[in-house]
């Protein structure tokens, strides 16, 4: 077992015991926010064949060399082709077709003109200028051509990538499940945000904390409960999740004191505890273990800590758990715009708001960071990194951090 490691050091072991669970078969349109669970290559040409990309007319090119103002060119027109209807005549020497947006080019014809350059009745169409091969037609395969790779494996389908996969014909993808997440809120003096708070209790924020942060991603959250402070109670939790569940978050007992029981309980269903705290702050508070390649991970009962830690240490395991082939949050640098006071004997993660008015990426932090202070995350998007044994910073300095 490893204590207080540096927070990377924590991202990446968790982030390689993380395995994608399986995939299924989805409707498209469910499929929005899910992973792509195979490559996508593309079966098929996109477009399957030469389309006008205007209304006009379709003709061979080598019939308007000579065409000019004083010298027009005029060709008899074959038939006339919607959108959708195939032709039914090839286009010879001295003809056209004339075509809508979008209508495939008839076997013979090489280019097309938009009617607004010619003349034309309804049996011929004159034209003042030559035109190329291949003028104003978009080429069979000119979106995607066949055997292309679209997207790879792991990747998050967004509005271009489930309009590709119906382009291409794939109306079942497979996705990956959405992996189930164990969620356990611990503490005695811990009641749920619905109950009515006796005094000296404080309500549950952490339970609805971790079900946005999770559901974000494409988890499930299942709620297990709420356990107070003692072993056997928390590890029975522990346990229907290691039984119902793909991980489990805890919240709360994991600090050093006599209540502090979430590392035992782990220890009692079996969890081999790979870490002890991260050197973070806030954050730092923590127990990472495993049991039958299930990550069990115990964060801080402190709400902003717990965030803290997950999105730095947490979240890439969370998203390879999903099936993301690039689970890292993008890395970032960010001009802090607001000073901060303190000094960083250990790493220090800010969280703030990015600014990119004017183009500049700024970090907005609200004032009080404190590991208690739920309500300064609140429209948080990024964080910056303060290295270990920093003093205070002050406003313009540049930090690397990433977007969470
Ligand atoms: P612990 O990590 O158990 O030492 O708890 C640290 C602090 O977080 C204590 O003040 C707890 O009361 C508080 N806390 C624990 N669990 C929660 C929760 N689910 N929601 C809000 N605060 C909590
Ligand atoms: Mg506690």
């Amino acid at each position: 077992m490893k204590s207080e490691i540096y927070w990377v050091e924590a991202r990446d072991l968790l982030l390689s015991l993380a395995a994608p669970v399986a995939a299924e078969a989805v409707a498209l349109a469910q499929s929005a926010g899910r992973v792509l669970g195979f490559d996508l290559t593309a079966p098929e040409d996109v477009p399957p064949f030469d389309r006008s990309a205007y209304d006009g007319y379709a003709l061979r090119a080598a019939d308007t060399v000579a065409a000019s103002r004083e010298h027009p060119v005029t060709l008899a027109i074959t038939e006339t082709l919607p959108a959708g209807k195939v032709a039914t005549l090839p286009v010879k020497t001295g003809q056209a077709a004339h075509l809508m947006t979008g209508a495939k080019l008839p076997e013979g014809a090489d280019c097309v003109i938009n009617f607004e350059r010619t003349e034309f009745t309804e049996t011929s169409v004159t034209l003042f200028a030559p035109l190329k091969s291949g003028d104003n037609v978009v080429k069979r395969g000119e979106d995607v051509a066949a055997g292309a790779l679209l997207a790879p494996k792991g990747t998050m389908i967004d509005a271009g990538l489930a309009g590709t996969l119906a382009a291409q014909g794939v109306a079942r993808p497979l996705v990956y499940r959405q992996p189930v997440v164990g969620l356990i809120s611990t503490g005695s003096e811990v009641v749920e945000a619905e109950d009515p708070q006796p005094d000296g209790k404080i309500r549950n924020a952490n339970r609805a904390t971790f079900t946005a942060l999770l559901e974000k991603e494409g988890c499930q959250v299942r709620y297990l409960g709420l356990a107070g402070d003692e072993e056997a109670a928390i590890a029975a939790l522990i346990a229907e999740g290691l039984a119902a569940c793909d991980a489990v978050i805890l919240t709360g007992g994991v600090s050093v004191g006599d209540w502090d029981v979430t590392p035992a309980a782990m220890e009692r269903c079996g969890v081999d505890i790979l870490v002890r705290g991260v050197a973070m702050k806030p954050g730092m508070a923590c127990a990472y273990g495993i049991r039958d390649n299930k990550l069990v991970l115990g964060l801080s009962g402190n709400p902003a800590s717990a965030l803290t830690n997950y999105c730095a240490c947490v979240l890439p395991a969370i998203r390879r758990l999903c099936g993301r082939a690039n689970p890292l949050p993008a890395e970032i640098e960010m001009t802090l715009a607001t000073p901060f006071k303190k000094k960083s004997p250990a790493t220090r993660f800010l969280r703030g708001r990015l600014d990119l008015t004017g183009g500049a990426v700024r970090l907005a932090c609200p004032k009080d960071q404190g590991n208690v202070v739920l309500s300064s995350t609140i429209g948080c998007d990024a964080m910056a990194v303060i290295p270990a044994g920093s003093g205070p910073v002050e406003a313009g300095t540049k930090l690397k951090g990433f977007v969470i």
